[in-house]
């Protein structure tokens, strides 16, 4: 598809150059002309009262796909920290790009961000685009939307990750438009299809009864969001080199309509869920809020924090960070104790990537037991304080 002007029909009117919000036509000699900003929104179409702009369709218009090429991962840094989903993605995106025989690449955006560089080929990057600029400080959709797709107009990824945090799920729609590409949101698993070399993309879909696994066969680049704790995280090794590219930001005030007046960071903590080692979860078996405690108890005494199904946070028993499974967060612990929870599909979709699960139920034909490498049968009022009482039986 692709956006063409009728010379003879326009008149130089310049109502689609204020139109675009792209900044994708230029006047030359009186007559609009369409730049390679343009991302055939069509906003030129409307605006044109003189039928001089049109869509061209067809086979001769499609994207050259074999320009594309390399896999791409957004490096999301908070106060000059990388996040820890980047560092899952670069372990992906390593083994994806390894399968496709091309090269890793880490994009970072920031304002005195160098260090991360290292880290990043550290993590398995063969090149590491860095963007800095006072304007990239604080993370602003237009200012980051702008940098990051002039980057791929330029260097043509053929595979872009982003993890699913806020900020990538703000981003990654934004940039996939002005590229003119698909993105297949929220991930579970990428692979490599081995005849085509496309990216296959499976997320859960029809509240999450069916996994499906979906393919950008047209356009380029194939963009992904990423859940945060899904993939394993990237090993570091320190003796890696790389290839550091410091990016010419074109950017200035006006790109960006918004402002960052201050950061308040929230004062309850953030219950990191998706970085524990041990999760002990509470179900609608335990019947009311208070029984949460009980929970907090067993999780206390294994170092673990607490996680919950979404029945609980529907009742208002426990906060919306404390759920886990398809609407809530996707977690890997070494232990996942569930306590009274059925084990419905959307749930276990965010814990069953546990390395041991442990499940308590007082029903023996609960689905949870079919993915459970232990599971005790009983009411969990009289199984936690038991568990608890023979820890303590241990270590006396
Ligand atoms: P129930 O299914 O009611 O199970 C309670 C269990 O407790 C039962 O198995 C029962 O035998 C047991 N029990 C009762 N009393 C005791 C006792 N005293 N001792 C021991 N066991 C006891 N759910 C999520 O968890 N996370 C999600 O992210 C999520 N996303 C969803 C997205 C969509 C689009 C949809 C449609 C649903 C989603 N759900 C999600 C909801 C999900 O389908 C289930 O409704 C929910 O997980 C059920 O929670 P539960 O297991 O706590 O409750």
């Amino acid at each position: 598809m692709a956006i063409i002007v009728l010379e003879d029909k326009c008149i130089g009117c310049k109502l689609c150059l204020k139109a675009c919000p792209f900044d994708a036509i230029d006047m030359v000699e009186k007559k609009a002309v369409i730049n390679d900003k343009c991302v055939a929104c069509g906003a030129c179409i409307d605006a044109c009262k003189f039928d001089a702009i049109l869509r061209e369709e067809g086979e001769g218009s499609e994207k050259d796909l074999s320009a594309y090429k390399n896999v791409w991962v957004f490096v999301e840094q908070r106060e000059n920290k990388i996040m820890p989903v980047a560092i899952e993605l670069l372990g992906e995106g390593k083994r994806l790009a390894k399968e496709i025989g091309v090269e890793l690449c880490a994009v970072v955006l920031g304002e005195n961000i160098s260090d991360l560089a290292k880290e990043c080929i550290a993590y398995g990057a063969d090149k590491v685009y860095l963007a800095q600029h006072s304007l990239l400080k604080n993370f602003t959709t237009d200012g980051y939307t702008k940098v990051i797709s002039e980057m791929i107009q330029a260097e043509k990824p053929e595979i872009v990750l982003l993890g699913a945090t806020h900020i990538g799920r703000d981003l990654a729609p934004r940039i996939a438009a002005r590229v003119d590409t698909g993105l297949t949101a929220d991930c579970t698993k990428l692979e490599i299809d081995p005849e085509d070399k496309k990216l296959l993309q499976t997320r859960p879909a029809f509240g999450g009864n069916i996994m499906a696994t979906i393919v950008c066969t047209k356009h380029r680049p194939q963009m992904a969001t990423v859940r945060p704790g899904v993939m394993d995280k990237a090993v570091a090794d320190g003796k890696r080199s790389g290839k550091i590219i410091d990016v010419a930001v074109n950017l200035d005030k006006e790109d960006i309509r918004t402002q960052v007046i201050k950061t308040v960071k929230a004062d309850k903590a953030v219950v990191a869920l998706e970085e524990a080692e041990v999760i002990v979860a509470g179900g609608r078996g335990l019947g009311k809020a208070e029984g949460f405690q009980l929970i907090q108890q067993l999780a206390d005494r294994l170092g673990g924090v607490v996680g919950a199904s979404r029945a609980t946070v529907d009742a208002g028993w426990i906060s919306h960070d404390h759920q886990v499974g398809q609407t809530g967060k996707t977690v890997k612990p070494r232990i996942y104790v569930a306590c009274g929870i059925s084990g419905a599909i959307q749930h276990m979709a965010g814990m069953q990537g546990a390395d041991v699960i442990i499940a308590i139920n007082k029903n023996p034909d609960a689905p949870i037991f079919s993915i459970a490498d232990y599971g005790i049968v009983g009411d969990l009022y009289e199984v936690i304080p038991a568990l608890i009482d023979a820890l303590d039986r241990v270590d006396d």
